[in-house]
């Protein structure tokens, strides 16, 4: 039996029987905007492990588009294509035609989300990485169990059984895990951390959900970079994640859930920085997702880091560093230094 079953919920089933749902299919305007140029192949990575055009951005665009087509029914092919797009958005700043294959994306992944039926095993892992990497509060309490397997090396001796190797899911999460430290269980970022010299203004910063337990020496760098270059900046417990993770996996109400509730949290900031690419790209999408004025205002105000520090030019010293200069390592050197 397929992995896939595919159901079709008539009650939303366009009445020309199209493959997409009437509640916000990929939009045909931004599909004709494709000219079938090719350019976009190069650079992305699913093309170019598969090798097959249904793989690249230019061949999903022309799902989306038969997807429109009368008669037209998702397939299991289909979803396997979309499925393989890992939402890099390397196509969208390669195209010379302004494409906006990220919006045409994540508009695909609701339809799918509400009119596949995935297998158990499928649902079950999917269910279970939103449940842990989307909550702070479990990976911290998984900090030391990781820490421990760092050092036994029981990740290695796991990804060695026989039911591990024949799972290439499996495989692949298992060899991702990052070496995470025991102080990531309790570290915390202060609640305001002050600009040096004269400030600029305040920002917010967004810590992320996985990234500040497992990366939050990046964390703590970016908010030494920031108070460098001038700004207070004031880190919040909530919101504990923007949502991308669940956004980008077509699960549409809990991500515009959270949306809600991460605009919620950062009321009153001008400037929310984001170090984290999947969360700025979600925060600049909830003015489009939720379609409101306070939505669209929000996503105005976010930032990454790095355009923060171009758009307003550097300000704290820099000291080069060799064989390459970095500006969160050179900023944190003569904060800390
Ligand atoms: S998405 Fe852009 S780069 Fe790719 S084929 Fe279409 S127009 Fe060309
Ligand atoms: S977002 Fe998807 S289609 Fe675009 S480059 Fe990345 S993997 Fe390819």
């Amino acid at each position: 039996m397929s992995s896939l079953d595919i159901t079709h919920h008539e009650r939303e089933r366009d009445p020309a029987n199209r493959a997409w749902d009437d509640h916000n299919p990929p939009s045909l305007d931004l599909i004709r905007d494709c000219v079938h140029c090719g350019f976009c192949l190069p650079t992305c990575p699913s093309y170019k492990v598969f090798e097959d055009e249904m793989d690249s951005p230019r061949g999903r665009i022309l799902l989306m588009r038969i997807g429109h087509e009368e008669g037209a029914q998702i397939s299991p092919e289909m979803v396997t294509h979309f499925d393989r797009c890992l939402g890099c958005m390397a196509c969208v700043t390669a195209c010379p035609s302004g494409v906006q294959y990220d919006r045409l994306i994540e508009s695909t992944r609701p339809q799918l989300e509400r009119q596949v039926d995935r297998s158990f095993t499928t649902r079950a892992v999917r269910r279970g990485i939103f449940e842990l990497f989307t909550h702070p509060g479990r990976l911290r309490a998984l900090a030391p169990l990781m820490a421990l397997e760092g050092r036994l090396g029981l990740l290695d001796r796991l990804a060695n059984l026989a039911l591990v190797q024949r799972s290439p899911r499996l495989r692949v999460m298992l060899s991702l895990a990052p070496d995470v430290p025991a102080r990531a269980a309790v570290r915390r970022l202060p609640a305001v951390t002050k600009a040096r010299g004269p400030a600029r203004g305040r920002v917010a910063f967004m810590q992320g959900c996985v990234q500040r337990v497992w990366f939050s020496d990046v964390n703590a760098a970016t908010v030494r970079v920031l108070a460098a270059e001038g700004w207070e900046v004031h880190t919040k417990a909530q919101p504990r994640c923007c949502g991308a993770l669940i956004m980008h996996s077509g699960v549409e109400d809990e991500a515009l859930a959270l949306a809600r509730e991460t605009i919620a949290a950062y009321e009153g900031y001008d400037t929310i920085v984001a170090n984290v690419a999947g969360c700025g790209s979600a925060m600049k999408e909830y003015g489009d997702l939720l379609e409101t004025d306070e939505a669209r205002r929000f996503s105005a105000s976010v930032r990454d880091v790095t355009e923060l520090a171009a758009e307003l030019g550097a300000r704290a010293e820099r000291t080069p560093h060799a064989p390459q200069t970095a500006l969160a390592l050179s900023a944190s050197s003569s904060v800390s230094g």
